[in-house]
């Protein structure tokens, strides 16, 4: 069993107009084998919190710590922290021009575990987990993320997840923008990990759909940089009838 706790987390950005504080004594714990759904509106902090668990550079922590079973991640590399097992869907992927999928995939495989997989296997492994999402074949000679469309961009983060095989994953909006399609084959990759393995999920989202295919366990509402309110799954029925006005009076 394994445990990502998060506590009194500040984190601050440096602006034109200096330093600004975004996230304001976040706490929050994940234990594996456990779904958490982080629901808020737009701008709350919902990307920062999956920014400074991964280490971006941009975030700076100013009080708090991130503990992977009783670790703080916080002195690590951004490198360190995807062999402790971390792993970041990120809402906005970037584009890796000049890397295949292919090459990335083992490249970050052979990163994670400290030696090259298995030729033969690795492959099996990449075409079933390619066939399980719906990818083309073609897929794996593309260049990383250069002229996907934003589902396929989506996909592409899953298969990394399924094949990574991390402690915890954070997905950050990976429904957003996904047709009804795309969102049912991106839950089903999420729910399989769940299934075949004991990895903890912080599932951030800004629409209660995405909860009709995975079933959190918790569910926290974010505002302002701080968890307002937490409950189990029927949080998430008052937020799809209510939205989040009432946090925001
Ligand atoms: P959410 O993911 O909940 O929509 P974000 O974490 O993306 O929220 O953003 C929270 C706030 O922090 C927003 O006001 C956003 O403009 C600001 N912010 C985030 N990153 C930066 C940055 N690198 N520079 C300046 N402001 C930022
Ligand atoms: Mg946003
Ligand atoms: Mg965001």
């Amino acid at each position: 069993m394994s445990t990502l706790e998060i506590k009194n987390l500040h984190v601050q950005v440096d602006t034109n107009d200096g330093p600004k504080p975004i996230l304001k004594g976040v706490d929050l714990t994940v234990a594996s084998g456990e779904v958490h759904a982080i629901m808020g509106p737009n701008g709350s902090g919902k990307s920062t919190l999956a920014y400074s668990i991964a280490g971006h550079p941009d975030y700076e922590v100013t009080e708090g710590e991130v503990l992977l079973d009783g670790v703080n991640i916080l002195d690590m590399s951004v490198d360190e922290r995807a062999r402790a097992g971390l792993f970041l869907a990120m809402q906005y992927p970037v584009e890796v021009p000049g890397v295949t999928v292919a090459n990335f995939l083992r490249t970050a495989k052979t990163a994670i575990d400290g030696e090259a997989p298995k030729v033969r296997q690795w492959i099996g492994q990449v075409n079933q987990a390619m066939e399980n999402l719906r990818m083309d074949p073609a897929f794996s000679q593309r260049d990383v993320n250069a002229g996907f469309s934003g589902g396929e961009k989506k996909r592409f983060e899953i298969l990394q997840m399924e094949l990574l095989r991390p402690r915890f994953a954070i997905l950050d909006e990976t429904d957003s923008g996904l047709d009804i399609d795309a969102l049912r084959i991106v839950s089903e990759g999420v729910n399989r990990l769940h299934d075949a393995s004991d990895a903890g999920f912080l599932l951030i989202t800004h629409y209660t759909r995405i909860l009709r295919y995975i079933k959190p366990s918790h569910i926290h509402v974010f505002v302002d940089g701080r968890v307002a309110e937490e409950g189990g799954p029927d949080l998430a029925d008052r937020l799809e009838e209510e939205g989040y006005d009432r946090f925001l009076a």
